[in-house]
C-alpha cells in the first residue's frame, strides 16, 4: 500500500472538472483517504513547489497555483504514485497518452488540471504539506 498526493489545480476548479478527476480515480481502483478544498496563498504555493524554486516558470507557476480553490486529496492503494502520474499523463499535455486527464482536459504546459507526486519522498512531504494525520483515514 502507497500513497501520494493528488490535486485538482486551480483551472480544473474553475472549469468544473472535480467530478471527471474523481471519476478517473475511483474508476482506475484507487482509494481516497483524504480531501480537501483550499486556496492556496503565494508563499503557500511557492513552499509547495519549492523543488522547482530555480526553474523559469516558478513565478508563474505558484502565481497560477495560488489563483484559486484547489482540491488536495490523499490517494492509497498499491503502486498508487505511478498510477495516479499515469491517470494524470505527461506533464505536456501535447506529449501526453491517449486517454490521460491531461491529454484530455489540459489547455497549456502550466495550466495542466491535476498534480501528482513523483516519488514516495516527494509524496510524504507533499501530504504532509496539507494533512495531518488525523484528517487521512485509515
Ligand atoms: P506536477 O508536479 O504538477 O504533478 P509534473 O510532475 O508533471 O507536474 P513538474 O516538472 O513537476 O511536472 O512541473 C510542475 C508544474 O510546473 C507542471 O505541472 C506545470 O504546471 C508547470 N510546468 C512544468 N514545466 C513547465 C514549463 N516548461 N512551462 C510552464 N510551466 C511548467
Ligand atoms: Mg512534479
Amino acid at each position: 500500500m502507497e500513497r501520494t498526493l493528488a490535486i485538482v489545480k486551480p483551472d480544473g476548479v474553475s472549469r468544473g472538472l472535480i467530478g471527471d478527476v474523481i471519476k478517473r480515480i475511483e474508476g482506475r481502483g484507487l482509494k481516497i483517504v483524504a480531501a480537501k478544498m483550499l486556496h492556496m496563498n503565494r508563499a503557500q504555493a511557492e513552499g509547495f513547489y519549492a523543488v522547482h524554486r530555480e526553474r523559469p516558470f516558478f513565478g508563474d507557476l505558484t502565481a497560477f497555483m495560488s489563483s484559486g480553490p484547489a482540491v488536495a486529496m490523499v490517494l492509497a492503494g498499491e503502486n498508487a504514485i505511478a498510477r495516479w502520474r499515469e491517470l494524470m499523463g505527461a506533464t505536456d499535455y501535447r506529449k501526453a497518452a491517449e486517454g490521460t486527464i491531461r491529454r484530455e482536459f489540459a489547455t497549456d504546459i502550466e495550466k495542466n488540471v491535476v498534480h501528482g507526486s513523483d516519488a514516495p519522498d516527494t509524496a510524504a512531504f507533499e501530504i504532509g504539506y496539507f494533512f495531518n494525520r488525523f484528517e487521512i483515514v485509515a
